[in-house]
Order: C-alpha cells, then sequence, then structure tokens
C-alpha cells in the first residue's frame, strides 16, 4: 500500500492538466516519503495576474494557463508548508516517477536543466543553478514546487 493518496483537492486542482503530467503526480504520490498537495493545477489568466502582482510569478505566460504545470506543496500536520527539505524529497519523488514514465520535466528548482535525465541529488541541482545564474549575473528565480511539460515538446 502506498503511504499517501492524493486528496479531493488535489484531484481537482489536476482536472485540465495534461494527461502526461497527472501521470507523473499520480505515481509520485505513491513514491514520495513526503506527503504532498497539488496546490495549483490550472490557472486563470485572472489568477495568474494576481501571481505576478504578488511576485509569486514573474510571467503571464505561465504553463499552468495550458494545463503544462502543476504545484506540490509539502503537506504537514495538516498545513502547507513551502520549506526546503520536504521540498527536496517531492522533487526526488517527481523525478524517479518521470524516468519511470518517460516524461520529460522540467522543474522550477533548476529551470535550465533537463530534470529527468539528471542523476545528481536533487539540492545540489539547486544550488548547482543558483551558481549558474549568479556567474551569467542573473536572478535566480527558485519555484521548488513547480514542476512543468517542456514547452519544446509539448507546445
Ligand atoms: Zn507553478
Amino acid at each position: 500500500m502506498p503511504k499517501y493518496v492524493l486528496g479531493a483537492g488535489s484531484l481537482r486542482e489536476l482536472k485540465g492538466v495534461h494527461p502526461d503530467l497527472v501521470k507523473v503526480v499520480k505515481r509520485a504520490i505513491e513514491l514520495t516519503t513526503q506527503d504532498f498537495t497539488v496546490h495549483d493545477g490550472l490557472r486563470t489568466i485572472e489568477e495568474q495576474r494576481e501571481y505576478v502582482a504578488r511576485g509569486a510569478s514573474t510571467t503571464l505566460a505561465s504553463r499552468h494557463l495550458t494545463g503544462h504545470a502543476v504545484d506540490l506543496v509539502p503537506y504537514i500536520n495538516g498545513k502547507l508548508r513551502w520549506e526546503w527539505p520536504p521540498i527536496y524529497a517531492i522533487a526526488e519523488a517527481v523525478r524517479t516517477a518521470a524516468v519511470e514514465l518517460n516524461v520529460p520535466i522540467r522543474w522550477g528548482g533548476a529551470w535550465d536543466i533537463d530534470f529527468t535525465a539528471s542523476t545528481d541529488p536533487i539540492d545540489d541541482l539547486v544550488s548547482d543553478y543558483i551558481g549558474r545564474r549568479r556567474r551569467q549575473n542573473k536572478k535566480a528565480f527558485i519555484d521548488g514546487p513547480h514542476f512543468e511539460l517542456p514547452k519544446a515538446l509539448y507546445p
């Protein structure tokens, strides 16, 4: 028996999300050592405008608008927690699920790499990403709960 299952709210958030990404999320909840909630699947343009206004997103062209992205947030003692160690555990489960199902995933903890093909420890991926951005004199926008299907393969 898997340790965790997706709750009704999570399943609702998955409505309208691309089936390949849904498959990965459903497999990830079976594999994960950290419970999570699908906090955000499909988003409306109005919701996206609010996200950008509060700095939670940097783009109005979000993959959430087209059903190509999900946010998986740690669920601990009945609360959503945006905290790193549990976020790493969820990302690990997503990577394992993506490899198993052969679905390419782009992760908000290291936007510029092929996450599914990566083999480094999850926390190294984040610090390496921050280092690369720093060397390019660019800001690193890290969004650990965010997973999306790459646009090049899923337009
Ligand atoms: Zn997101």
